[in-house]
């Protein structure tokens, strides 16, 4: 259990100093209460002496017991609790920043989608708190357990000794029932996933909700989730509350049994009311470590589930890695080249070796019909996704050998479904590059077309979007996409389907904005409006993932092929 539980662990080394302490102040706060326990007796005796003076003396030993107990308990668990708020803040940021590089095969290929993402940094992270505060508990409580049987020992070992043969069935019974939870919990947190999921997906998607009247359907779909999730809570909470029953019925007989024992012991004289009186005290105790162990047992098994779930995906390999020789871009780079490139999604061969150069400046344009390969081919140019075999190079590096973030920083995207954050215009054009001066985010929106809905809008650059950009019409998110690549300033330029989602009278503002960010860049467009490609100095057309015909608009149309077909369709 504990090597299952040594990832989480391994967490708390930053903390190694709290954990020292927590550890010391239970031992303190265990030995002062078993301590107290037994000065029971000495109480009880001195009084049966009569003598004043032993009276205030134990009683004086037992105060400062119990300060010391009170302070080191304080200590103790507002020290763990702490720790474990630092050891899931940890895990929180570590989570959100692995989503952030887990390559997009990943994402695309997480059955739960994002939503399930979101699961395991809420929910898995919360059992994880709440498991953590037991780590204390499943320290101390064993300690404070054997001192108090020490107690009993001390007081009675051959009755001690008799009663621990009921040990090993209870034993035998948590760990049953411990056994027969875990996959339960792990099923409830699976379920939670999917919960989240869905509920994330009824808002995303509200307005496809709305206008297809899905909210029953989508009501059903959690309904059913939920149910599903609440008779596997169900399940749970009727194993985990038969615990302390069983046990304290079994404790009620022990005591009474007990109780007959001393009462003939009494009266034999053999032992004395106190020692009876710190007994019964010590054995009544011992009551609440074990069932804080038996609480503890229980939630680590849900701790070492949510444990595995978030660790699994902490230390998921499919990262498109770093850069293998951490080299720096070239600055003065004169061409990209595709070398048999090949490429698969899962087992379905997506790009068969590809081939093609690209010379600085150059402005190409992708064409072929859908799932023909096209974005597979820019993705690669960004490191999305590595190549299966063959390589892309520039000026004769691999890109794999270029650091990436440098990489990535010499290419803008524009894409189709753009992205803005919810924050103001101003700060979404920057794109996290603030530390460049505001008045430069103005003539980047004059060039993308953007500046004068933005100060026709009325809140101007520091107007927010809305989330994802609701606020805005297509059109000009993604005058407001072109005005961060702008500000970007890279000298390569991926357009991906950049106008498909426009109207003709968005398509054109955004049309003049796109032709001046490639003036002076190297461009890699996709679009299925052969309008947008026909100035494009190469164009590559693909099929089924190979590029079929290359060259200028009018040799392509003069070689009367996949290209002419496709011109002929759409004039
Ligand atoms: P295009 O841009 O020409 O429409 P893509 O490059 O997007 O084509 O896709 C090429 C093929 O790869 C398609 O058959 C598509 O279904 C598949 N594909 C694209 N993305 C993924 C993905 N994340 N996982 C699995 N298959 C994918």
């Amino acid at each position: 259990m504990i090597s299952e539980l040594r990832p989480l662990l391994n967490e708390m080394r930053p903390h190694l100093k709290k954990v020292y302490l927590v550890a010391f102040t239970g031992v303190i706060y265990s030995v002062s209460m078993a301590r107290m326990l037994l000065i029971l007796k000495d109480l009880q005796d001195s009084f049966a002496k009569g003598s004043t003076n032993l009276v205030v003396e134990v009683s004086v030993i037992a105060i400062c017991l119990a300060l010391m107990a009170a302070i080191s308990r304080y200590y103790h668990v507002f020290l763990m609790n702490y720790i474990s708020e630092l050891v899931v803040n940890s895990l929180r940021l570590q989570l959100q920043s692995k989503f952030m590089r887990l390559n997009l095969g990943f994402h695309s290929n997480y059955a739960a989608g994002s939503g399930g993402l979101l699961s395991r940094i809420l929910n898995d992270i919360k059992v994880i708190q709440d498991g953590m505060r037991m780590v204390a508990d499943f320290f101390r409580e064993p300690l404070l357990a054997v001192l108090l049987l020490g107690n009993l020992f001390y007081l009675n070992w051959r009755l001690t000794l008799s009663l621990l043969i009921l040990m090993p069935p209870l034993l035998y019974f948590l760990r049953q029932i411990s056994r027969s939870l875990r996959k339960y919990v792990l099923g409830g947190q699976e379920n939670l996933e999917k919960m989240t999921s869905t509920i994330k997906e009824s808002l995303d998607g509200v307005r496809i909700i709305q206008s297809f009247n899905l909210e029953n359907v989508l009501s059903q779909k959690l309904k059913k989730e939920s149910d599903d999730y609440l008779e596997i809570r169900r399940r749970i909470h009727a194993r985990v509350e038969t615990m302390a029953p069983v046990t304290e019925f079994v404790a009620t007989f022990v005591i009474l049994g007990i109780f007959f024992y001393f009462s003939k012991e009494v009266a034999a004289g053999t032992i004395t009311t106190g020692a009876v009186l710190a007994y019964i005290a010590s054995m009544m105790a011992i009551n609440q470590p074990i069932k804080k162990l038996q609480e503890s047992y229980v939630r680590i098994q849900e701790t070492i589930v949510a444990s595995n779930r978030v660790f699994s995906i902490i230390n998921e390999p499919s990262e498109v890695p770093e850069s293998y020789k951490n080299l720096p871009f070239p600055k003065d780079w004169k061409k990209i080249t595709y070398k048999n490139v090949t490429f698969s999604y899962h087992n379905q061969v997506t790009l068969k070796n590809v081939s093609f150069e690209i010379n600085r400046g150059d402005h190409i344009a992708f064409v072929g019909e859908s799932g023909s390969g096209k974005s597979t081919i820019v993705n690669l140019l960004e490191r999305f996704y590595d190549p299966a075999s063959g390589e892309i190079l520039i000026d004769g590096i691999n890109i794999r050998d270029i650091n990436l973030k440098e990489l990535r920083r010499n290419v803008a995207l524009v894409s189709q479904d753009v992205f803005l954050f919810s924050d103001s215009i101003e700060r979404n054009i920057q794109a996290g590059d603030f530390n460049r001066e505001l008045k430069d985010v103005e003539p980047v929106a004059k060039s993308a077309n953007a500046h004068n809905f933005i100060v026709h809008s009325g809140k101007g650059y520091k107007g927010l979007v809305g989330d994802r950009g609701n606020l805005l019409s297509g059109g000009e998110k993604q005058r407001i996409s072109i005005a961060r690549a702008f500000f970007k300033n890279a000298p390569i330029l991926i357009l991906d389907e950049a106008t498909s989602a426009l109207d003709s009278a968005s398509e054109v503002e955004v049309q003049n904005g796109l032709d001046l960010l490639m003036e002076g860049r190297t461009a890699l467009v996709i679009a299925h409006r052969l309008s947008t490609v026909q100035n494009a100095d190469r164009i590559f057309v693909l099929k089924k993932g190979q590029i079929v015909e290359t060259g200028s608009h009018s040799e392509l149309l003069a070689l009367r092929g996949e290209y002419s077909k496709f011109y002929e369709l759409q004039r």
